[in-house]
Parts: C-alpha cells; sequence; structure tokens
C-alpha cells in the first residue's frame, strides 16, 4: 500500500500481507506510548502497522494497555485524534480496544452484529475521516460470528429470524446465499466473504472513501479475528 498511490486496486491488494508480515517487511510500528493527543500523522500503513503491532501484543499475552490513565482521559476531553475507523461486529468477544492493545481516543468504533455498513454507519465512518482525518478503516469481522450464523440457519431450514434480527439477515443474505452448500465451513467462508463485501461497499458507496484512498490518505482493509487464539489476520 503505497503512501502516494492508494488505488483501489493496491488497497484491496494491501490485504495480501500477513499480519506478522506487514509489520517485519514495513517496519513501521509506532510506540503504543505515542502521547493520546498527538495529532495522527500517521499514513495507512503506518496506522495499520500500529493496529497489527498492538494485536501481537494482545495475543502474545503482552498488552500494555496504553492511553488508559485519568491523565489520558482528562487530555483527551478537549478532542480526539483517533488513527483507526473499525467497522467490527457487536460480538462482546471482539472489543477493538482489547484485541488491539489501543486505548481512549485511539480507535473510532462502529460495531453492529455481523459488521454491515448501512447508511447510518457510512455516515459515521465518512465522519470521522473527514473531521478527524484518520488514514485507515478497518473492517473486522470474527470465526463463528453469530449474524452469519444465524443467517445460515435461516437459508439451510427457512423460516424467518425473530423480529428486527430478521433485518440482519436480510443484509447479510445476498453476500452468504451464494455460499451454501459449496465447500468447507459455510460460516467461516460466510465471515470471510461478508469482510470484503463491506470493504467493498464502502469503496463503491463513499465519494469521500474514493477521494481519499485515491489521493493516498486514506486505506480501507478488511479482516478476521480468531476467537480461539486473539489473532487479527488481513483477508
Ligand atoms: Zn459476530
Amino acid at each position: 500500500m503505497s503512501q502516494q498511490t492508494v488505488s483501489r486496486r493496491s488497497v484491496l491488494a494491501a490485504g495480501g500481507l500477513t499480519a506478522a508480515g506487514a509489520v517485519g517487511a514495513l517496519g513501521l510500528a509506532t510506540p503504543a506510548s505515542a502521547h493520546p493527543t498527538e495529532p495522527p500523522a500517521l499514513t495507512p500503513t503506518s496506522a495499520l502497522n500500529r493496529l497489527l503491532a498492538g494485536n501481537k501484543r494482545f495475543y502474545k499475552g503482552d498488552a500494555r494497555h496504553p492511553h488508559q490513565s485519568m491523565k489520558d482521559l482528562h487530555d483527551l476531553a478537549a478532542g480526539q485524534h483517533p488513527f483507526a475507523v473499525t467497522l467490527g461486529c457487536a460480538d462482546s468477544r471482539v472489543a477493538p480496544e482489547l484485541l488491539f492493545d489501543q486505548g481512549l481516543g485511539d480507535l473510532f468504533d462502529n460495531r453492529v452484529a455481523g459488521n454491515i455498513v448501512d447508511d447510518l454507519l457510512l455516515g459515521s465512518i465518512e465522519f470521522a475521516i473527514e473531521e478527524f482525518g484518520v488514514p485507515l478503516i478497518v473492517v473486522l469481522g470474527h470465526e463463528r460470528c453469530g449474524a452469519i450464523t444465524a443467517t445460515v440457519d435461516v437459508i439451510e431450514h427457512g423460516g424467518e429470524a425473530a423480529g428486527h434480527i430478521g433485518s440482519i439477515v436480510a443484509a447479510l443474505r445476498p453476500v452468504v446465499e451464494p455460499l451454501v452448500g459449496g465447500p468447507g465451513d459455510v460460516v467461516e467462508a460466510g465471515v470471510r466473504a461478508n469482510v470484503l463485501a463491506q470493504v467493498q461497499y464502502l469503496l463503491d458507496h463513499s465519494e469521500i472513501v474514493q477521494e481519499k484512498v485515491a489521493n493516498g490518505t486514506l486505506g480501507v482493509v478488511g479482516a478476521r479475528y480468531d476467537l480461539d487464539n486473539g489473532k487479527v489476520i488481513l483477508l
């Protein structure tokens, strides 16, 4: 992911890096001890590497829990400079600040079961990148996602999800349905396909995202969180 020329293709191609490879090859990991109120003078690549370095600390049991003191709270009261936007699942086990070992003021989180972009969330994401100049959006799916599982159940067994859960199933159905009956674990395939579909949705439906990606000030990546070992991999 070049800083100067982040084309749509290269943004997606950046997802081919492994977590370890991205940090190791680029060597741009930023210390977690950076002051929380400093402006986010980060490129998309350096923001990604900061996240992946934090995830590595987390899954290795070396989390530093940065930017969580009362001093940090007071320093941030007057303003925020988050360095990444997340679009993640509401699942209680997939808390971005914990799994990326970040703290107050670091991440602009958007969470909904199934990590689905709709108009409201698109507005929330655009607000963050316009208002704060955030250089990176991460769409974060996770292993054994209940929203994907519920969608598979409805497709395989018929019926309807209860209440407004049906809205989530309806949103995920076009992504998941083509995978049902295919090889391998359909929920896992659905998790991965949904992350990539939401990345593409952001690129296709937001002129603000398109403009910033084209001028190299914004990266959009998809990732999967492993419930068993705590690792985030890029898709
Ligand atoms: Zn989930």
